[in-house]
């Protein structure tokens, strides 16, 4: 099998790409698992109106695949790479060989794991969820099992913007998904005190107006608590002001993030190309790597939204264009 471009995940990011080049290349898209990666376990965050959370410009992508004219592996893991000349050789565990011209990798981010925010009751304190779990649970009407509480705290760069565990980057998308889920709490729960505490809030830009009415409608504490402790049946927040400072909850909501895919740490060292001080697949403008005619998009490269990731993959897609035409 030869192709134009192999092009490695199919989420939004490698989705994008082979919707973009579908009619100029010859193009094979290899996922993994199923098409669709992270945005695909995203629920709509609407209430009584959109949110504008993004995850339409999935459901809009998804329809397209169907008539997609591009060719997709998928349950497909990769096996070994090689170089011969100027073209890549793929070998996946079913025993395909695939040639391709130039490789994207879109192999994405994935959310931390909660348990690894031990020190905030991540997977440890009963009550004590990922932003990702409530994300993954609004299709299943995980909201309507919060009535029984009161009060409820967001916590802000749970899993991100941390320089010592070597995640000094920001999630980007964070923010945005804990107001929403916040604004959807205060929909069903109106009665609900909600507690969101936070470092900077990353909310200008698109639809920064609905981002802050929300906001307006919670109690926004410009503070990281560094210890979550379980007290008295309830959740108990220490953070610094004027010495210790204590605050209860029934439940608490951390903002977790998103680290590298094991996929785009793998394929990374594989191909040999280098990585950003988070762990992230170094981009030099325009998708170019460190190695020539390999190319990232997508989450693979750093924090971004869904739209974000979208917009990239079709700057990424005029590049590989106008490479491959000389
Ligand atoms: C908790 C959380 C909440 C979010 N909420 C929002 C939101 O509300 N709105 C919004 O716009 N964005 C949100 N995002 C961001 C959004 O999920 C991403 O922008 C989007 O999924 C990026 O797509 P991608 O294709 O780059 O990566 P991914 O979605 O991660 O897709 C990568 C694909 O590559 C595949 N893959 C990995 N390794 C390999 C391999 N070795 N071989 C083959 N295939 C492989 C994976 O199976 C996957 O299908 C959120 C992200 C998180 C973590
Ligand atoms: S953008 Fe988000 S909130 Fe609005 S309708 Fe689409 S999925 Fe729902
Ligand atoms: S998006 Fe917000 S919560 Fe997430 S890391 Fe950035 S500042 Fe922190």
């Amino acid at each position: 099998m030869e192709y134009d471009l192999l092009i490695i995940g199919g989420g939004v990011a490698g989705l994008t790409l082979a919707q973009t080049l579908q009619d100029r290349l010859k193009v094979l898209l290899v996922e993994e698992s199923s098409l669709g990666g992270v945005a695909s376990s995203l629920g709509c965050k609407a209430t009584d109106e959109c949110l504008s959370c993004g995850v339409c410009h999935f459901v809009d992508l998804k329809r397209e695949i169907v008539f997609r004219k591009f060719n997709v592996l998928t349950d497909r893991k990769i096996t070994s790479f090689a170089k011969s000349g100027n073209k890549f050789q793929i070998k996946t565990e079913k025993g395909e060989e695939i040639t391709s011209q130039l490789l994207t990798v879109a192999t994405g981010a994935a959310p931390l794991e909660v348990k690894n925010l031990s020190r905030l009751g991540g997977g440890k304190l009963p009550r004590v969820y990922s932003g990702w779990d409530v994300e993954k649970g609004l299709n299943e009407g995980i909201i309507s099992s919060f009535r029984d509480f009161s009060s409820l705290a967001f916590i802000q760069c749970a899993g991100s913007r941390n320089f010592k565990e070597k995640r000094g980057y920001c999630s980007q998308v964070c923010c945005r998904y804990a107001l929403r889920i916040a604004e959807n709490l205060k929909f069903s729960f109106p009665q609900m005190n909600i507690d969101f505490y936070y470092m900077d809030l990353q909310i200008l830009g698109k639809k920064k107006e609905k981002l802050w009415e929300i906001a307006d409608k919670i109690n926004l504490i410009r503070h990281l608590p560094y210890e979550v402790k379980e007290e008295e049946g309830r959740l108990s927040l220490l953070f610094e002001e004027q010495g210790v400072e204590r605050k209860k909850y029934d439940a608490l909501i951390l903002s977790v993030g998103m680290v590298p895919s094991p996929g785009t740490q793998q394929t990374g060292k594989r191909l040999g190309l280098n990585f950003d001080s988070g762990g992230f697949i170094k981009s030099y403008g325009q998708g170019h790597t460190s190695c020539e005619g390999v190319f990232v998009c997508g989450t693979a490269c750093g924090p971004k939204d869904i739209e974000t990731a979208r917009e990239e993959a079709q700057i990424v897609a005029e590049e590989i264009w106008r490479v491959r035409r000389g």
